[in-house]
């Protein structure tokens, strides 16, 4: 095994192309390859090949590459600032990287990196700005790998946040003093509104939030981003949640939230846990309001996670309000729900054409007294009811719907710990459904889904819910954040 120096044997920099030629010799999938990836630039191209496949020649009229449709001669290099040896043939492709050599001009062989001068990299593209990632050889897969990785985490705003940048780097010069302030500024504007308003594509207010950061020289305002979680596996976070977690100073996430997706905030972003879970409640609502206002006034971006997504019985509507009524900036990025989660879990269309085709998410919290809410009546007309936090209502829920009307052999689907790896699922009718209340295993999120469209569903991998009808009370468990 070849022992790590740690030192890079080809160092990456940033060659001006613009304007200038840049020459492939080749005609294949090879050429093609380097015109799209130096495509990406303002060089111009110049495409050396007799024989061009139809898909080259496709991309040279659309692109208004030059194209040299003659055998090969050193004279086609003269005037590059780059060569490209990708004919695909190895003694065409010496003699390219040879006459480049001469000619003092660097030169890429595809394939055959003894005859390089220089590698190219997988690149992520957000003009002007540009991420190079190189393997020196250790392989293509890993680059692309890196290079989608990268690309997740870095928002399409970037490039014209960055030429914003560079069209106000000037003025920012001539008021702002070099050190603290200016780059006080630049942090801002990048991790502030600036950057916020070209996220959601507003240029014209972009520019005037950076104006009014250089003007006013205050410090910046805070935000608080009230994200969705999604139901629990890491991969169902949104990539924008991703994204604003990894910008967070500061996450305020509920008990529901798996530690894996809070870790995947950045690494010295403070974390506070505030809750909930039934029986332990560790802040209250009015405390988390306080919280979040508290944070956003001192200028923190503040992400704050729940579980699902934030506005289904997330009390994202107080922590809004509170919001508002305090002046503090805030934004909401959706989640996956726990009913969508629980429905692709059991392959359960929520919607069945001529079956159902409206959909109720409640709790069965709202059923005491004696009128029935009225999504009660909706499932009697058919509608697909989600339940949340609905295990320790569930004879409740059972009893007035059958009382109600609803059949008590209407289809039942149960999921607890949706869309986790140690999900269990559970199918029955309304009349097996109060059995949830008095299980004992159930010690996770438990998802209800009630309806005829239930009946579409996957039961290959559930258990029958009646089977548990006698077992003891179920003990504190997991309900949720509206309690
Ligand atoms: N905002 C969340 C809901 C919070 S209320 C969302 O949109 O999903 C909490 C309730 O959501 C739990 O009592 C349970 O009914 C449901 N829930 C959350 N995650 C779940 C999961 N992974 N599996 C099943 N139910 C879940």
């Amino acid at each position: 095994m070849p022992q790590a120096t740690s030192k890079l044997n080809a160092f990456p920099v940033f060659m001006r192309v613009e304007g200038e030629a840049v020459a492939i010799v080749g005609g294949g999938e090879e050429a093609l390859a380097k015109a799209r990836l130096i495509g990406q630039s303002s060089a111009l191209l110049r495409i050396i090949a007799d024989a061009a496949e139809p898909e080259l020649l496709a991309f040279i009229a659309a692109t208004g590459a030059i194209h040299i449709a003659a055998a090969y001669d050193a004279a086609h290099l003269e005037g590059a600032v780059m060569v490209f040896a990708a004919s695909g043939n190895e003694a065409l492709d010496r003699r390219v990287a040879e006459d480049a050599r001469r000619l003092g001009i660097p030169v890429n062989a595809v394939d055959r990196p003894e005859l390089c001068d220089f590698f190219t990299p997988a690149l992520v593209n957000r003009a002007p700005v540009a991420i190079a990632i190189g393997t020196e050889g250790a392989g293509p897969v890993l680059a692309q790998m890196l290079r989608s990785r990268i690309d997740r985490m870095l928002s399409p705003s970037l490039g014209p946040l960055a030429s914003l940048a560079a069209s106000l780097r000037g003025t920012a010069e001539r008021l702002l003093p070099k050190g603290n302030a200016r780059r006080r500024f630049w942090s801002d504007f990048f991790g502030g509104s600036p950057a916020r308003a070209m996220a959601a594509g507003q240029l014209s207010q972009a520019h005037d939030a950076a104006v009014d950061l250089l003007l006013s020289n205050a410090p910046a305002s805070g935000h608080v981003a009230l994200v969705g979680a999604g139901p629990g596996a890491e991969d169902l976070l949104t990539l924008r949640a991703h994204r604003l977690l990894m910008e967070a100073d500061v996450i305020v996430h509920d008990a529901l939230v798996p530690e894996a997706i809070v870790a995947m905030g950045r690494r010295d972003a403070e974390r506070l846990p505030v809750g909930k879970r039934k029986g332990c409640h560790t802040k209250s609502q009015a405390e988390i309001n306080a919280l979040l206002i508290e944070l956003g006034r001192d200028g923190k971006r503040v992400v704050r996670l729940k579980s699902g997504d934030p506005l289904v019985f997330g009390r994202a509507g107080e922590e809004m309000a509170a919001l508002r009524d305090a002046g503090v900036a805030y934004e909401v990025v959706p989640g996956v729900t726990a009913a969508f989660a629980a429905a692709a879990d059991f392959e359960l269309p929520l919607t069945l054409r001529g079956v159902s085709s409206s959909m109720v998410f409640t709790t069965g919290h709202d059923l005491k007294g004696n009128s029935l809410p009225d999504w009660a009546k909706l499932a009697i007309s058919g509608a697909t009811v989600a339940v949340y936090m609905g295990r320790s209502v569930a004879a409740e829920v059972a009893g007035r719907l059958i009382e109600a009307g609803l059949s008590p052999d209407t289809a039942v689907a149960v999921v607890e710990n949706a869309s986790l790896a140690n999900r269990r699922r559970f199918h029955g009718t309304l009349a097996d459904l109060p059995s949830l209340e008095v299980r004992a295993d159930l010690t996770g999120p438990v998802m209800t889904i009630i309806g005829d469209a239930v009946a579409g569903a996957n039961f290959e991998r559930s258990e029958p819910l009646a089977t548990h009808r006698h077992e003891g009370a179920a003990q504190t468990a997991v309900e949720g954040a509206e309690r």
